[in-house]
């Protein structure tokens, strides 16, 4: 769509979407239809306002690359780790990014960029993007689960991020999947990341492996153990190795009792699986839906639709640019 720009250029109406992670920051220019029109990345600073440059520098370098007219630009969306408040603006701290503690972000970037910026919690983001712009198709109520270091998540209801009263919505991360489980640094035990992220899959094989379980992916000698990954898990389980088939069913399993629990409270259209473990698949793709048939209930046909992401790591920029022209 080119539009008539207040300073008489013209040019596509856009919106700026940031996604801040611990190592690198992604930004882009996205229309009001969800497309980029210019995207470009760089390695995060330490400190935040040394990061906020870095913002600014890129948003520059993307009305260059994307020959947009900087009146063009009509806001901007900006996402982080947690915790942080989204009605505040305020990042409170974060472990991925040292030396942010009670940063108001979303001030320091409006005033630097001139521009309305919205702020939010970067699963939530990369739900939205998928429920704008990717595989949610704005199909109705969305939730999407981010299977990496932890289990990241978004709840998209009537169109809208749902933040709840504490602003701490969607840690769906932290459902309890079994009782007295595994331990997880929030203090709960049995918290799903233990179990389903990629990062608590792999402690887990790791872990078994170091106690002398049968595996292809180890002897016990601390070098191979350091090398499995998600993905060599993956590998491993496709061609039959006992202990990776195993804890990877284990993982789609208590996948599929958080989705089956998520479909009573929210009731939603779709559920999107993304991050490092949706890599590997149909393995965990079908794994999860067959696990999600044994689960359910059977008193109504009120089922999501179960799949993959599509955005893969532009979600939480695009998710951040979309967020802010539902603000508008
Ligand atoms: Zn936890």
């Amino acid at each position: 769509m080119n539009l008539m720009s207040s300073t008489g250029q013209f040019g596509p109406e856009v919106c700026l979407g940031v996604d801040v992670g611990g190592s690198s920051i992604k930004a882009g220019l996205v229309d009001r239809d969800g497309k980029v029109v210019a995207s470009a990345v760089a390695p995060t600073p330490i400190g935040p306002d040394a990061a906020v440059e870095t913002i600014a520098q890129l948003f520059d370098e993307l009305l260059r690359e994307g020959r947009v007219a900087r009146s063009g630009v009509v806001g901007a969306g900006i996402g982080t780790p947690g915790p942080l408040s989204p009605s505040k603006g305020v990042i409170y701290r974060c472990a991925n990014l040292e030396g942010w503690i009670d940063v108001p972000i979303r001030d320091l970037v409006s005033r630097r960029l001139g521009l309305p910026v919205v702020f939010d919690n970067d699963g939530n983001l990369a739900a939205f993007g998928e429920y704008w712009a990717g595989a949610g198709g704005r199909g109705g109520d969305m939730i999407a689960l981010t299977l990496g270091t932890g289990v990241g998540c978004g709840i998209i209801l009537d169109g809208r991020i749902l933040h709840g009263h504490f602003e701490n919505a969607a840690e769906v991360g932290h459902l309890i999947v079994e009782r007295d489980g595994r331990s997880c640094p929030c203090g709960q035990r049995g918290c799903l990341e233990q179990y389903a992220s990629a990062a608590g899959l792999t402690k887990r094989v790791r872990d078994a492996v170091a106690a002398g379980a049968a595996s292809r992916l180890g002897d016990g000698s601390g070098r191979q153990i350091d090398e499995i990954t998600s993905r060599s898990i993956a590998e491993a389980a496709r061609e039959g190795d006992a202990l990776c088939a195993r804890l990877w069913r284990d993982a789609c399993e208590y996948l599929a009792i958080a989705c089956v629990n998520l479909q009573h409270v929210v009731n939603p259209a779709t559920i999107v699986l993304g991050g490092g473990l949706a890599e590997a698949g149909d393995i965990l793709l079908d794994g999860v839906r067959e696990a999600f048939l044994r689960h359910r209930w059977r008193l109504a046909d009120d089922f999501p639709v179960i799949r993959r992401a599509v955005l893969g790591y532009d979600a939480g920029m695009i998710g951040a640019a979309g967020w802010a022209w539902a603000d508008r």
